[in-house]
Protein backbone atom coordinates (compact mmCIF):
# COMPACT_ATOMS: atom_id res chain seq x y z
CA UNK A 1 0.00 0.00 0.00
CA UNK A 2 1.06 3.63 -1.02
CA UNK A 3 2.21 5.50 1.78
CA UNK A 4 -0.46 8.07 2.65
CA UNK A 5 1.33 11.72 1.68
CA UNK A 6 -0.79 13.81 3.49
CA UNK A 7 0.73 15.76 6.70
CA UNK A 8 -0.08 14.42 9.66
CA UNK A 9 -1.57 16.94 11.88
CA UNK A 10 -1.30 13.96 15.43
CA UNK A 11 1.66 14.55 17.79
CA UNK A 12 1.82 18.39 17.17
CA UNK A 13 1.48 21.12 19.58
CA UNK A 14 -1.28 23.62 18.31
CA UNK A 15 0.98 26.27 17.52
CA UNK A 16 2.74 23.95 14.91
CA UNK A 17 -0.74 22.91 13.70
CA UNK A 18 -1.70 27.17 13.47
CA UNK A 19 1.91 27.24 11.43
CA UNK A 20 1.00 24.53 9.61
CA UNK A 21 -2.53 25.26 8.18
CA UNK A 22 -1.97 29.25 8.09
CA UNK A 23 -1.67 29.04 4.13
CA UNK A 24 -4.53 27.22 4.27
CA UNK A 25 -7.74 28.72 5.93
CA UNK A 26 -8.90 32.06 5.75
CA UNK A 27 -8.41 33.35 9.00
CA UNK A 28 -5.95 32.37 11.53
CA UNK A 29 -8.55 31.92 14.38
CA UNK A 30 -9.69 28.68 12.04
CA UNK A 31 -6.32 27.05 12.36
CA UNK A 32 -6.56 27.64 16.15
CA UNK A 33 -10.02 25.48 15.67
CA UNK A 34 -8.24 22.92 13.95
CA UNK A 35 -5.72 22.73 16.38
CA UNK A 36 -8.30 22.82 19.37
CA UNK A 37 -10.35 19.85 17.91
CA UNK A 38 -7.34 17.64 17.37
CA UNK A 39 -4.81 18.33 20.50
CA UNK A 40 -7.90 19.16 22.74
CA UNK A 41 -10.70 17.00 21.72
CA UNK A 42 -9.04 13.94 20.15
CA UNK A 43 -10.56 14.66 17.01
CA UNK A 44 -10.01 12.01 14.64
CA UNK A 45 -10.48 13.43 11.16
CA UNK A 46 -11.96 16.85 9.44
CA UNK A 47 -15.80 15.93 9.46
CA UNK A 48 -15.89 15.82 13.34
CA UNK A 49 -14.81 19.66 13.14
CA UNK A 50 -18.20 21.04 12.74
CA UNK A 51 -17.40 24.74 13.53
CA UNK A 52 -16.30 25.08 10.48
CA UNK A 53 -17.21 25.18 6.77
CA UNK A 54 -17.76 22.26 4.88
CA UNK A 55 -15.40 23.36 1.60
CA UNK A 56 -12.70 24.74 4.17
CA UNK A 57 -12.81 20.58 6.10
CA UNK A 58 -12.89 18.99 2.52
CA UNK A 59 -9.90 21.52 1.29
CA UNK A 60 -7.68 20.37 4.50
CA UNK A 61 -8.41 16.70 4.08
CA UNK A 62 -6.85 16.68 1.08
CA UNK A 63 -3.62 17.98 2.36
CA UNK A 64 -3.28 16.65 6.15
CA UNK A 65 -4.96 13.78 8.13
CA UNK A 66 -5.81 13.07 11.52
CA UNK A 67 -4.51 9.68 12.21
CA UNK A 68 -3.61 7.34 15.13
CA UNK A 69 -1.69 3.99 15.23
CA UNK A 70 -3.64 1.22 14.04
CA UNK A 71 -5.56 -0.95 16.78
CA UNK A 72 -4.48 -4.69 16.13
CA UNK A 73 -5.33 -6.38 19.37
CA UNK A 74 -7.25 -5.05 22.18
CA UNK A 75 -7.61 -7.15 25.43
CA UNK A 76 -9.20 -6.72 28.71
CA UNK A 77 -8.84 -8.10 32.05
CA UNK A 78 -11.04 -8.67 34.98
CA UNK A 79 -9.44 -5.91 36.42
CA UNK A 80 -10.40 -3.42 34.14
CA UNK A 81 -7.04 -2.96 32.36
CA UNK A 82 -7.24 -3.02 28.50
CA UNK A 83 -3.78 -3.95 26.52
CA UNK A 84 -4.04 -2.77 23.04
CA UNK A 85 -1.25 -4.15 20.26
CA UNK A 86 -0.93 -1.27 18.00
CA UNK A 87 0.19 -1.54 13.88
CA UNK A 88 2.61 1.31 12.93
CA UNK A 89 3.00 2.35 9.23
CA UNK A 90 6.10 0.64 8.74
CA UNK A 91 5.13 -2.66 10.21
CA UNK A 92 6.49 -2.06 13.75
CA UNK A 93 3.75 -2.96 16.60
CA UNK A 94 4.01 -1.76 20.23
CA UNK A 95 1.83 -1.77 23.36
CA UNK A 96 0.44 0.31 25.15
CA UNK A 97 -2.63 -0.27 28.36
CA UNK A 98 -5.01 1.52 30.40
CA UNK A 99 -5.53 0.99 33.50
CA UNK A 100 -8.23 2.62 35.45
CA UNK A 101 -8.10 2.48 39.50
CA UNK A 102 -10.77 4.44 41.30
CA UNK A 103 -12.03 6.87 39.28
CA UNK A 104 -8.48 7.71 37.84
CA UNK A 105 -7.15 6.63 34.81
CA UNK A 106 -3.31 5.77 34.46
CA UNK A 107 -1.92 5.49 30.74
CA UNK A 108 0.88 3.24 30.75
CA UNK A 109 2.95 4.60 27.08
CA UNK A 110 5.48 2.93 24.93
CA UNK A 111 8.64 5.11 23.58
CA UNK A 112 10.15 2.66 21.18
CA UNK A 113 9.34 -0.34 19.41
CA UNK A 114 11.50 -2.65 21.43
CA UNK A 115 14.78 -1.65 23.84
CA UNK A 116 17.99 -1.83 23.17
CA UNK A 117 19.28 -1.83 26.85
CA UNK A 118 18.32 -5.09 27.27
CA UNK A 119 17.56 -6.18 30.81
CA UNK A 120 17.95 -9.51 31.87
CA UNK A 121 14.39 -9.34 33.59
CA UNK A 122 12.69 -7.46 30.94
CA UNK A 123 10.28 -9.05 27.73
CA UNK A 124 11.06 -5.81 25.83
CA UNK A 125 14.83 -6.17 26.25
CA UNK A 126 14.41 -9.73 25.71
CA UNK A 127 13.03 -8.38 21.92
CA UNK A 128 15.97 -6.38 21.16
CA UNK A 129 16.30 -3.10 19.77
CA UNK A 130 13.55 -0.88 17.84
CA UNK A 131 13.38 2.28 16.69
CA UNK A 132 12.07 5.51 18.60
CA UNK A 133 8.51 6.31 18.32
CA UNK A 134 7.50 9.82 16.37
CA UNK A 135 5.30 12.34 18.45
CA UNK A 136 2.67 11.25 17.02
CA UNK A 137 2.84 7.42 17.30
CA UNK A 138 3.41 8.43 20.95
CA UNK A 139 0.48 10.98 21.31
CA UNK A 140 -1.66 8.43 19.35
CA UNK A 141 -1.33 6.18 22.25
CA UNK A 142 -2.70 8.28 24.56
CA UNK A 143 -5.30 9.37 22.30
CA UNK A 144 -6.92 5.69 21.59
CA UNK A 145 -6.52 4.75 25.10
CA UNK A 146 -8.58 7.72 26.43
CA UNK A 147 -11.05 7.71 23.76
CA UNK A 148 -11.45 3.86 24.27
CA UNK A 149 -11.93 4.52 28.31
CA UNK A 150 -15.43 5.40 27.98
CA UNK A 151 -16.28 8.15 30.11
CA UNK A 152 -13.61 10.67 30.34
CA UNK A 153 -12.03 10.50 33.72
CA UNK A 154 -11.62 13.59 34.96
CA UNK A 155 -7.76 12.64 36.43
CA UNK A 156 -5.51 11.01 33.82
CA UNK A 157 -2.40 9.69 34.74
CA UNK A 158 0.56 8.90 32.05
CA UNK A 159 3.83 6.51 32.57
CA UNK A 160 6.21 6.04 30.01
CA UNK A 161 6.80 2.03 31.30
CA UNK A 162 5.43 0.99 28.07
CA UNK A 163 8.18 -0.47 25.74
CA UNK A 164 11.29 1.40 25.60
CA UNK A 165 13.46 3.32 26.99
CA UNK A 166 11.91 7.04 26.83
CA UNK A 167 15.17 8.82 27.60
CA UNK A 168 16.99 7.35 24.11
CA UNK A 169 14.19 9.09 22.45
CA UNK A 170 14.57 12.56 24.09
CA UNK A 171 13.93 14.40 20.62
CA UNK A 172 10.41 12.77 19.65
CA UNK A 173 9.63 12.55 23.60
CA UNK A 174 9.98 15.76 24.46
CA UNK A 175 7.77 16.70 21.39
CA UNK A 176 5.41 14.31 22.93
CA UNK A 177 5.25 15.91 26.20
CA UNK A 178 4.91 19.38 25.11
CA UNK A 179 1.65 18.29 23.45
CA UNK A 180 0.30 15.77 25.73
CA UNK A 181 1.15 18.64 27.96
CA UNK A 182 -1.38 21.08 26.62
CA UNK A 183 -4.05 18.10 28.22
CA UNK A 184 -2.60 16.80 31.16
CA UNK A 185 -0.42 18.39 33.85
CA UNK A 186 3.12 17.45 33.56
CA UNK A 187 2.76 16.85 37.07
CA UNK A 188 0.62 13.82 36.43
CA UNK A 189 3.51 12.28 33.46
CA UNK A 190 6.59 10.28 34.67
CA UNK A 191 8.90 9.32 32.84
CA UNK A 192 10.79 6.44 33.87
CA UNK A 193 14.25 5.78 32.84
CA UNK A 194 16.96 2.52 33.27
CA UNK A 195 19.52 5.50 34.09
CA UNK A 196 20.54 7.03 31.12
CA UNK A 197 22.46 9.87 32.68
CA UNK A 198 22.43 12.51 29.65
CA UNK A 199 18.73 11.83 29.48
CA UNK A 200 17.80 12.88 33.50
CA UNK A 201 20.14 15.94 32.41
CA UNK A 202 18.02 16.75 29.85
CA UNK A 203 15.00 16.01 31.72
CA UNK A 204 16.41 18.20 34.12
CA UNK A 205 16.24 21.10 31.83
CA UNK A 206 12.61 21.33 30.82
CA UNK A 207 10.73 23.74 31.53
CA UNK A 208 7.73 21.69 32.22
CA UNK A 209 8.95 19.19 33.79
CA UNK A 210 7.29 15.88 33.94
CA UNK A 211 8.30 13.83 36.88
CA UNK A 212 11.15 11.10 36.94
CA UNK A 213 10.89 7.43 38.15
CA UNK A 214 14.46 5.50 38.01
CA UNK A 215 14.39 1.81 38.26
CA UNK A 216 17.21 1.05 40.32
CA UNK A 217 16.14 -2.89 40.44
CA UNK A 218 19.29 -4.00 42.91
CA UNK A 219 21.11 -2.20 45.89
CA UNK A 220 24.65 -2.12 44.67
CA UNK A 221 26.45 -1.82 41.00
CA UNK A 222 27.74 -5.15 40.46
CA UNK A 223 24.19 -6.95 40.88
CA UNK A 224 23.01 -3.83 38.91
CA UNK A 225 25.36 -4.38 36.03
CA UNK A 226 24.11 -8.25 36.19
CA UNK A 227 20.26 -7.36 35.45
CA UNK A 228 21.02 -4.19 33.67
CA UNK A 229 23.84 -4.08 31.11
CA UNK A 230 23.29 0.02 31.05
CA UNK A 231 24.93 0.49 34.34
CA UNK A 232 28.30 -0.55 33.39
CA UNK A 233 27.49 2.77 30.65
CA UNK A 234 26.09 4.75 33.64
CA UNK A 235 27.41 3.47 36.84
CA UNK A 236 25.82 3.90 40.59
CA UNK A 237 27.56 6.39 42.02
CA UNK A 238 27.42 8.95 38.86
CA UNK A 239 23.72 8.18 38.54
CA UNK A 240 22.87 9.00 42.64
CA UNK A 241 25.13 12.10 41.91
CA UNK A 242 22.76 13.58 39.13
CA UNK A 243 19.86 12.66 40.76
CA UNK A 244 20.76 14.09 44.25
CA UNK A 245 21.45 17.45 41.65
CA UNK A 246 17.92 16.73 40.19
CA UNK A 247 15.36 19.79 40.38
CA UNK A 248 12.20 18.71 42.65
CA UNK A 249 9.07 21.35 42.58
CA UNK A 250 7.96 21.77 46.10
CA UNK A 251 6.31 18.14 47.05
CA UNK A 252 7.39 16.42 44.07
CA UNK A 253 9.86 12.99 44.77
CA UNK A 254 11.63 10.62 42.64
CA UNK A 255 10.60 7.52 42.39
CA UNK A 256 12.78 4.18 42.42
CA UNK A 257 10.96 1.28 40.98
CA UNK A 258 12.59 -1.86 42.28
CA UNK A 259 11.76 -5.31 40.78
CA UNK A 260 11.99 -8.04 43.46
CA UNK A 261 13.80 -11.25 42.50
CA UNK A 262 13.76 -14.21 44.42
CA UNK A 263 17.07 -15.18 45.91
CA UNK A 264 18.52 -12.18 44.26
CA UNK A 265 17.77 -8.81 45.47
CA UNK A 266 15.14 -9.44 47.84
CA UNK A 267 17.03 -10.01 51.25
CA UNK A 268 16.24 -7.67 54.08
CA UNK A 269 19.57 -6.44 54.29
CA UNK A 270 19.27 -5.29 50.24
CA UNK A 271 16.18 -3.27 51.62
CA UNK A 272 18.35 -1.39 54.36
CA UNK A 273 21.31 -1.02 51.70
CA UNK A 274 18.55 0.25 49.08
CA UNK A 275 17.66 2.70 51.73
CA UNK A 276 20.55 4.18 52.75
CA UNK A 277 21.61 4.49 49.38
CA UNK A 278 18.43 6.76 48.65
CA UNK A 279 18.97 8.64 51.71
CA UNK A 280 18.90 12.51 51.00
CA UNK A 281 16.86 12.24 47.74
CA UNK A 282 12.94 13.10 48.58
CA UNK A 283 11.84 9.62 46.95
CA UNK A 284 9.27 7.05 47.62
CA UNK A 285 9.89 3.43 46.38
CA UNK A 286 7.74 0.98 43.74
CA UNK A 287 8.33 -2.33 44.84
CA UNK A 288 7.18 -4.26 41.81
CA UNK A 289 7.79 -8.54 42.24
CA UNK A 290 8.75 -9.59 38.90
CA UNK A 291 6.54 -10.78 35.94
CA UNK A 292 7.80 -13.98 35.43
CA UNK A 293 8.47 -15.31 32.28
CA UNK A 294 9.15 -18.86 31.26
CA UNK A 295 9.82 -18.25 27.85
CA UNK A 296 12.66 -15.13 28.01
CA UNK A 297 13.64 -15.60 31.97
CA UNK A 298 13.00 -18.83 32.87
CA UNK A 299 15.46 -19.13 36.17
CA UNK A 300 14.36 -15.71 37.52
CA UNK A 301 11.17 -16.09 39.76
CA UNK A 302 9.22 -13.64 41.82
CA UNK A 303 9.76 -13.87 46.01
CA UNK A 304 6.71 -15.12 47.70
CA UNK A 305 4.11 -12.56 49.01
CA UNK A 306 5.88 -12.90 52.61
CA UNK A 307 9.19 -12.05 51.45
CA UNK A 308 7.89 -8.96 49.47
CA UNK A 309 5.62 -7.81 52.56
CA UNK A 310 8.90 -8.03 54.19
CA UNK A 311 11.19 -5.78 51.84
CA UNK A 312 8.54 -3.18 52.27
CA UNK A 313 8.49 -3.11 55.94
CA UNK A 314 12.05 -2.60 55.99
CA UNK A 315 11.94 0.29 53.52
CA UNK A 316 8.97 1.97 55.70
CA UNK A 317 10.75 1.06 58.86
CA UNK A 318 13.92 3.61 57.43
CA UNK A 319 11.31 6.20 56.87
CA UNK A 320 10.68 5.78 53.16
CA UNK A 321 7.58 5.88 51.36
CA UNK A 322 6.69 2.72 50.04
CA UNK A 323 3.88 1.18 47.48
CA UNK A 324 4.45 -2.46 46.72
CA UNK A 325 2.88 -2.98 42.65
CA UNK A 326 0.75 -6.05 42.50
CA UNK A 327 0.97 -6.21 38.44
CA UNK A 328 -2.52 -4.80 37.37
CA UNK A 329 -4.06 -7.49 34.59
CA UNK A 330 -1.88 -10.04 35.01
CA UNK A 331 -4.54 -12.62 33.20
CA UNK A 332 -3.82 -10.61 30.08
CA UNK A 333 0.20 -9.68 30.85
CA UNK A 334 -1.05 -6.14 30.52
CA UNK A 335 1.04 -4.94 33.13
CA UNK A 336 3.46 -2.04 32.51
CA UNK A 337 7.01 -3.40 32.29
CA UNK A 338 5.76 -6.57 30.57
CA UNK A 339 4.49 -5.56 27.42
CA UNK A 340 5.87 -7.45 24.60
CA UNK A 341 4.51 -6.56 21.17
CA UNK A 342 3.86 -9.61 20.60
CA UNK A 343 3.52 -9.63 16.75
CA UNK A 344 6.89 -8.07 16.68
CA UNK A 345 8.48 -11.17 15.36
CA UNK A 346 7.25 -10.24 11.58
CA UNK A 347 8.46 -6.16 12.13
CA UNK A 348 11.40 -4.64 10.34
CA UNK A 349 14.23 -3.78 13.25
CA UNK A 350 15.57 -0.37 12.54
CA UNK A 351 18.15 -0.28 14.72
CA UNK A 352 17.92 3.79 15.49
CA UNK A 353 17.32 3.47 18.77
CA UNK A 354 21.29 2.12 19.44
CA UNK A 355 22.68 2.64 22.98
CA UNK A 356 25.03 5.50 20.96
CA UNK A 357 22.11 7.80 21.18
CA UNK A 358 22.69 8.24 24.80
CA UNK A 359 25.24 10.53 24.79
CA UNK A 360 23.60 12.97 22.54
CA UNK A 361 19.96 13.04 24.04
CA UNK A 362 18.27 15.51 21.63
CA UNK A 363 20.23 14.95 18.64
CA UNK A 364 18.68 11.00 17.94
CA UNK A 365 16.35 10.63 14.56
N1 LIG B 1 12.86 1.55 30.09
C1 LIG B 1 12.27 2.22 31.18
C2 LIG B 1 10.76 2.23 31.14
C3 LIG B 1 10.08 0.96 30.68
S1 LIG B 1 10.26 -0.43 31.77
C4 LIG B 1 12.77 1.67 32.51
O1 LIG B 1 13.44 0.64 32.51
O2 LIG B 1 12.51 2.30 33.53
C5 LIG B 1 9.13 0.03 33.06
C6 LIG B 1 9.33 -0.69 34.37
O3 LIG B 1 9.00 -2.07 34.23
C7 LIG B 1 10.77 -0.64 34.89
O4 LIG B 1 10.78 -0.20 36.22
C8 LIG B 1 11.22 -2.08 34.81
O5 LIG B 1 12.16 -2.35 35.82
C9 LIG B 1 9.91 -2.82 34.99
N2 LIG B 1 9.95 -4.20 34.48
C10 LIG B 1 10.50 -4.64 33.34
N3 LIG B 1 10.35 -5.98 33.23
C11 LIG B 1 9.67 -6.38 34.33
C12 LIG B 1 9.22 -7.66 34.80
N4 LIG B 1 9.45 -8.77 34.12
N5 LIG B 1 8.56 -7.70 35.96
C13 LIG B 1 8.33 -6.57 36.67
N6 LIG B 1 8.72 -5.34 36.28
C14 LIG B 1 9.40 -5.25 35.12
FE1 LIG C 1 14.45 -1.47 28.34
FE2 LIG C 1 13.25 -0.68 30.63
FE3 LIG C 1 13.02 -3.22 29.72
FE4 LIG C 1 15.35 -2.40 30.67
S1 LIG C 1 13.42 -2.57 31.84
S2 LIG C 1 15.05 -3.55 28.78
S3 LIG C 1 15.37 -0.28 29.98
S4 LIG C 1 12.25 -1.39 28.74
Amino acid sequence: MEPDPRVNLVGRPVRQIRELLGDHVDRLYRAQQVGHWIVHRDATGFDEMTNLPLEMRRELDRRFRVADPTVLDERRSADGSVKVLFGLADGCSIEAVAMPDDGKLTLCLSSQAGCAVGCTFCVTGALGAGRNLTPDEIVGQYRVLRRGAGTVPDRVNIVFMGMGEPLLNTRHLGTALEVLGERVSPKRITVSTSGIIPGIRWLAGLDRRPKLAVSLNAPDQSRRAQLMPIATRYPLDELFEVLHAFPLERGRRITFEYVLIRAFNDAVDDARTVAKLIRGIPAKVNVIPLNEDAEHFPDLHRPDDATVDRFGATLRDAGLTVTVRWSKGLDVDAACGQLKGRHQGSSPQQRDGHLDAASSPGREE
